[in-house]
């Protein structure tokens, strides 16, 4: 097994271990102890380096193994028995802890306020998603959520993780007990607000979340997805949308909030401006087949005419307006 320092200290950036085993020719690397978390219920692993006789090597990847091993994927090969220095990219984490602890306050808020349970979660480049189960969910019920978990993150409720033995943990009503568990629980409790078992990354305090901004609600085969962001992703996110709505006013010289009325007036005078469209090309597809008809000798009567610049809405017109005179048409 090994020593796990992230389960004690979430902020433990920079540590001291040694290479007990390797693999791939020194490329897969076991520590005896390590702050580098690895993928696993939901949260994306770490990058950073482990420094070795001086040379600063790239852990690409970082997996979570059965028999409680994490493993390592090294950009160099390092030596059994090395002593390294293992330094974790602080701002990959930070966001990672953010997204994390956040989906706890979310969590949470959806079990207070509508009772509906989040049943995975899944942590993207650019987003993060949960699953509820429920039968749906009202866009009323999502601002409800949204403004709970940030009145708890600005309340600033300090985050403690302590060790519990399970038959210990089965009575303090936890959020989430894991299906399968040996050996004493790590409970994540967010003061007064929830207590759930997880092995994940979180902040000190919830003031550290920063912002929890939801985003897109659909319905999937087992529930309803939410998808959000916190921290500086929520406002990375909030500046993109700024920028775009600005652009699209900019395009109807308005006010960023009159876009959409301004996208549906459009729409209603391209609609408007399409029927008119039609009833022109009507009256132009009569002119040039009683032309044509007129024009065309012999008996059957055989045009044949060639429109380089008409589309084939009109060219479907005219042919029906031919025939409709009983006269065949040329290619
Ligand atoms: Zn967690």
């Amino acid at each position: 097994m090994t020593e796990r320092l992230y389960y004690q200290d979430c902020y433990l950036r920079e540590f001291r271990a040694q290479v007990v085993e390797t693999a791939d020719a020194g490329r897969r690397v076991y520590l005896d102890r390590t702050a580098f978390y690895p993928t696993s219920g939901g949260q994306v692993h770490d990058l950073g380096v482990l420094t070795a006789s001086g040379k600063e090597i790239a852990i690409t990847e970082v997996a979570d193994e059965e028999d409680g091993r994490i493993l390592h994927f090294a950009a160099a090969p390092i030596a059994v028995g090395s002593q390294v220095h293992g330094s974790i990219d602080a701002a990959r984490r930070r966001d990672h802890v953010q997204q994390h602890t956040g989906q706890h306050v979310l969590s949470a808020a959806f079990i207070q306020l509508f009772n509906m349970p989040t049943v995975s979660f899944h942590m993207g480049e650019e987003s993060c998603t949960i699953d509820l189960e429920t039968s749906g969910l009202s866009s009323a019920q999502a601002q409800k959520v949204e403004l709970l978990a940030n009145e708890v993150i600005a309340e600033d409720r300090p985050v403690s993780i302590r060790f519990v033995p399970l038959e210990e943990a089965r009575k303090l009503g936890l959020r989430k007990l894991p299906p399968k568990q040996t050996g004493d629980l790590r409970l994540i409790d967010i003061t007064n607000f929830d207590l759930t078992a997880c092995g994940g990354t979180h902040v000190r305090a919830t003031g550290q979340i920063g912002s929890i901004l939801l985003r897109k609600i659909e319905k999937v085969k087992q529930g309803v997805r939410v998808e959000f962001v916190c921290g500086l992703r929520a406002v990375n996110t909030a500046r993109r949308d700024y920028t775009t709505l600005t652009e699209a006013a900019a395009l109807y010289s308005s006010h960023i909030y009159d876009v959409p009325e301004q996208v549906r007036k459009s729409l209603a005078e391209a609609k408007a401006a399409g029927k008119t469209q039609h009833k022109l090309l009507e009256e132009l597809a009569e002119l040039y087949a009683e032309r044509l008809l007129a024009q065309a000798a012999g008996s059957p009567q055989i045009i044949t005419q060639f429109f380089p610049d008409r589309d084939a809405l009109f060219i479907k017109l005219l042919a029906q307006l031919v025939i409709v005179g009983n006269f065949q048409i040329g290619a």
